[in-house]
């Protein structure tokens, strides 16, 4: 075994905030691959690469102060490593942001999740060729250890869950943004596998985004969800008791544990789409309502949500909910999403 898998991983990751050399490594089950800092492989030994069904890639810290994810992943690759886990597929874990894990924030200069499917080489709408921060150069060797590991296992089923926790309260504890899939059905499988996470609130997304979901669904065909976990908390400050389901059904899955659409029901579940995306324009951008106001939380038509320029904007329909607030992004970013419920089983598969 190589020296430094003995390391804790997630220890090690926090020591290279930016990059680690690659190394290979293995126990008496799997061969370990590390490809960077944060970034992780296993594959059972005894998989045969164009045999494998399965391929999953499981993220966090995109936002590096959501540190649940952060634990949850990190135990599960300790138990990996220590072989004390038997896993049938192969796995990734990425580790997005070391360096925002250490200092405990959200991000060092800018938001990752913004910077997905080449918006890491643009600025103002042209290409750079040199990157802007050292998050830009991260999203994108970060899409390229997904395709790389994706272009692994020609025969597989794909699936990234990418893990977060979100700022404020959710009226909905766990929910999931399921990133725009430009007209194929919605699989009832994935809500099952999600609602066994103890999610069964989902955000539809209906055009193109910068997200790291959006990139694995749209550019690898990966079933791909940003999940929302809980509240940002500090570590050590988890109550782990509410990551529990999220955690054994990761492993489940690892572990080859089918989960049956059939059994989708939508009565489970609180199924939205975005009515409304506001952006911010001008830094007279304010919120209207108070920071403890839970995301999910409904209002009524012709209530005030924000005010710009002195002027208010206003909901236009009874029911329309709020969701990612956040008057701190930059100008011409987006501040605030409203979302309705949708009735989607016109198009399950
Ligand atoms: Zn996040």
């Amino acid at each position: 075994m190589h020296d430094l898998i003995k390391t804790d991983f997630l220890t090690l990751t926090r020591q290279h905030e930016w990059h680690l050399d690659a190394f290979i490594s293995s126990n008496e089950i799997y061969n370990i691959s590390v490809w960077d800092t944060g970034v992780i492989k296993f594959e059972p030994k005894t998989l045969k690469k164009e045999q494998a069904e399965q391929a999953f890639v499981f993220s966090s810290a995109i936002h590096g102060n959501e540190t649940a994810p952060i634990e949850i992943c990190s135990e599960i690759i300790n138990s990996l490593i220590a072989g004390d886990l038997i896993i049938k597929h192969p796995v990734l874990f990425m580790f997005g942001n070391p360096a925002s894990i250490n200092i405990g924030e959200r991000f060092v200069e800018e938001n990752m999740n913004r910077l997905f499917s080449g918006y890491h080489s643009l600025h103002e709408g042209q290409v750079t060729k040199v990157f802007l921060n050292k998050e830009r150069e991260r999203a994108s060797k970060l899409e390229n250890y997904m395709t790389n590991f994706y272009a692994e296992y020609t025969n597989a089923e794909r699936t990234h869950y990418d893990l977060h926790t979100a700022i404020r309260d959710s009226a909905h504890e766990k929910f999931a943004v399921y990133p725009y899939v430009h007209g194929k059905p919605w699989k009832k499988q994935q809500f099952e596998i999600l609602k066994a996470m103890g999610v069964t609130t989902f955000l539809l997304m209906e055009k193109p985004a910068t997200t790291f979901s959006y990139y694995s669904s749209n550019t690898h065909g990966a079933n791909s969800f940003t999940v929302e976990l809980g509240k940002v908390r500090p570590f050590g400050e988890n109550d782990q008791s509410k990551f529990v389901a999220a955690k054994s059904t990761l492993i489940n899955l690892l572990q080859g544990h089918t989960y049956a659409g059939d059994n989708f029901n939508s009565a489970n579940y609180q199924i939205m789409t975005v009515y409304r995306e506001i952006n911010k324009h001008d830094q007279s951008f304010q919120l209207s309502f108070a920071d403890n106001v839970a995301n999910f939380t409904q209002f009524k038509a012709g209530e005030e949500l924000a005010t710009e320029n002195g002027v208010a904007i206003v909901t236009e329909k009874d029911g329309e909910a709020i969701v990612f607030p956040n008057a701190n992004v930059a100008i011409g970013q987006r501040a605030l999403l409203t979302v309705l419920p949708t009735d989607i089983s016109a198009n399950l598969v």
